[in-house]
């Protein structure tokens, strides 16, 4: 077994919300200076710059997971990790249509970049991302599966767009067995209190959107060898 640091949940320019000097070459380069084995861009309702910056992540010997992080129906924020580019751009298409479609406007939101493998901006998406899908949290399970990939909610402990923030409980048919907290010291308490966290492999991500604000590697994942396949494989199954 190798131990991976990771940080699993960052986003690119291409959120709104997302700073404009995360593109997907400076995040690449900024995990290789942090020293981080494995990383996901999980852009709001969005992969399309996941390309870019696999690769420019593997000239670093980063290793970057495509994903998404989804606003489900409920508000509800969940990470979705894929296999492949190619089956993250088709999760990418499928939410796009689910999409509730209302124009950005930059200025109040901010640019919604994509960039090409030369980190060069080739475009803007016009539609606001950050808006809810019509996608329901019970829904997103076997959605990412369907695409080979895995879910787990996002920042659990934060006090909007979170699972428990917006539900205020665990559905108890869910069936993601990982979970992501902002801060660890908020575990014991959410485990007491959501006893099906009990049964569920604990990350924390840095969610960031500056590139300063991603983490020094501190958590490690323990896997067979440093593949996409072996951290979907871990995340997907209980510990
Ligand atoms: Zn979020
Ligand atoms: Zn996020």
């Amino acid at each position: 077994m190798i131990n991976l640091s990771y940080d699993l949940h960052i986003h690119s320019c291409l959120s709104p919300c997302g700073d404009d000097e995360m593109t997907p070459a400076n995040i690449a380069g900024m995990a290789a200076v942090l020293g981080l084995d494995v990383i996901a861009l999980t852009d709001h309702n969005t992969c399309r710059n996941c390309g870019p910056a696999m690769a420019a992540a593997g000239e670093y010997g980063v290793l970057l997971i495509p994903g998404m992080e989804l606003t489900t129906m409920e508000e509800v924020h969940a990470v979705c990790l894929f296999r492949t580019l190619e089956a993250a751009l088709d999760f990418d298409s499928y939410v796009y249509k689910h999409l509730l479609k209302v124009p950005n406007q930059e200025k109040y939101f901010g640019h919604q970049y994509l960039y090409d493998a030369e980190d060069r901006i080739i475009g803007s998406e016009p539609n606001l991302l950050i808006n809810a899908t019509d996608i329901e949290f019970d829904a997103v399970w076997d959605l990412a599966k369907s695409y080979n990939g895995v879910m787990f909610p996002a920042h659990l402990d934060k006090s909007t767009t979170s699972l428990l923030s917006n539900l205020g409980f665990i559905p108890p048919e869910s069936r993601f067995v990982t979970a992501e907290i902002k801060d660890m010291k908020n575990l014991h308490r959410l485990r007491a209190e959501h006893p099906y966290l009990n049964n569920c492999r604990i990350i924390s991500d840095s969610d960031a959107h500056h590139l300063e604000h991603m983490r020094e590697p501190e958590l490690t994942l323990a896997v067979e060898e440093k593949s996409i396949d072996a951290i979907i494989d871990l995340l997907g199954t209980a510990p």
